[in-house]
């Protein structure tokens, strides 16, 4: 590919990575539509990390989550009521879950970095059959500062301009 087909838009798989302008949004949200998010990334959907933590939190939900350090995403509440900012272990990070319907949607983080989060993929409005398998993740040996500087380094960026989230 020379640049010339960088732009004039064509799109190959394997220069979606570092160009922003090929990013696609994925919207998800709980099962009642109260809370949700968007996520925005240049990784085609085959490419994407698919995480299985082993948590007992994640398990119980069933959760498979990704995150994009290149991307953005935004997380919204329809009323702030209705989000439940769920903390446990270290409490580093709020879980975010619907209070009407109970859906776990995904996790932020805000350290003096910035403000990291990631999606539950199970709250993904549309099923995307590109997905890898997922890949078990125990995070149980971290310490709480090892585990920001992960979620740092690995989690997607926020949206600065204001989620009713953050
Ligand atoms: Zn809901």
């Amino acid at each position: 590919m020379n640049s010339l087909a960088l732009t004039t838009g064509a799109r190959h798989p394997f220069q979606q990575r570092d160009m922003p302008a090929g990013r696609q949004s994925f919207d998800g949200s709980c099962h009642c539509g109260a809370v949700g998010f968007t996520f925005r990334t240049a990784l085609a959907v085959s490419e994407w990390s698919v995480r299985a933590c082993q948590c007992r939190f994640c398990r119980s939900h069933g959760a498979l989550t990704t995150s994009d350090p290149a991307g953005s995403l935004s997380f919204r509440a329809s009323t702030p009521e209705l989000l439940n900012r769920y903390r446990f272990g270290m409490k580093t990070a709020d879980f975010l879950l619907c209070r009407r319907c109970g859906v776990y949607v995904g996790a932020q983080i805000e350290t003096d970095r910035g403000r990291f989060g990631i999606i539950n993929l199970a709250a993904l409005t549309t099923v995307l059959r590109q997905l890898p398998a997922a890949t078990p993740a125990d995070y149980a040996a971290e310490s709480s500062s090892e585990r920001a500087r992960r979620r740092e380094q690995r989690w997607t960026p926020l949206e600065s301009d204001g989620s009713q989230a953050a």
